[in-house]
């Protein structure tokens, strides 16, 4: 029953003329790495809102800085598993290909991919919070915590999408472009408009209603037999 699910999403693949993949927590679980969002995530005995929100950084910066510190830290180390190479090797294989992530880690780029579309911003950019500059820094441990604008002097947050925070606009456009829709709405708005919906989840997410065939295991079991068979002809 399952080999039949893993054929029906093969099919799904082959007669489509745009693929567009979504990717969030589980990819990066399988990597490693916890991503906090979601039910229960702690880090240190603080809730993560308490380290990934606005008013926790205006509270308490040093304490946001060193939750992020830690978790590039450990991104660093992490590297990308079987599924972030299987839609690296997609993104040739399908002639318009387009992959949105929720996550933060980078580990997509890592494993190649193009043109991420990153929802959530990304755990190696950096921005001022004085004059707006947002550049890339990849040291780890950073070496001043909290970072300082080199340009203005001023505090820099973490280039991620908060709690309470809006998408950012060009992630937007750029995901709205590929039928494509930020967050939780992505799912449902491309299954409205036709889309075949194929879930990649060990579990049923609050997603698995709309998907037309499910794959029930982890993204980097799952995925590589999908490839496999569309590798076969
Ligand atoms: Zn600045």
């Amino acid at each position: 029953m399952l080999q039949d699910d893993v054929g029906r999403a093969v099919e799904a693949l082959r007669s489509a003329r745009r693929v567009a993949a979504f990717t969030g927590a589980g990819v990066s679980a399988e990597s490693g790495l916890a991503t906090f969002r979601g039910a229960g995530g702690l880090w240190e005995g603080h809730r993560v809102e308490e380290v990934a929100s606005p008013d926790a950084f205006a509270a308490d910066p040093m304490r946001v800085w060193r939750f992020y510190d830690q978790r590039r830290t450990n991104a660093a180390k992490a590297r990308p598993n079987p599924a972030h190479m299987v839609l690296a090797g997609w993104q040739d294989r399908f002639g318009r290909f387009t992959l949105a992530t929720q996550n933060v880690d980078g580990l997509h780029q890592g494993a190649g991919s193009r043109g991420v579309i990153e929802l959530h911003g990304s755990l190696w950019r950096v921005r001022c919070t004085g004059c707006g500059r947002e550049r890339e820094d990849r040291t780890t441990p950073l070496r001043e915590l909290p970072p300082r604008c080199a340009a203005c002097g001023a505090m820099e947050r973490p280039g991620v999408v908060w709690f309470g925070e809006a998408v950012p606009a060009e992630a937007f456009l750029a995901a709205q472009a590929a039928v494509v829709y930020p967050a939780a709405g992505l799912v449902g708005i491309a299954a409205a408009a036709g889309a075949t919906v194929i879930e990649v989840n060990p579990a049923a997410s609050a997603l698995a209603g709309l998907a037309g065939v499910t794959l029930r295991g982890p993204a980097g079991e799952m995925l590589p037999r999908v490839d496999a068979l569309l590798a076969g002809g």
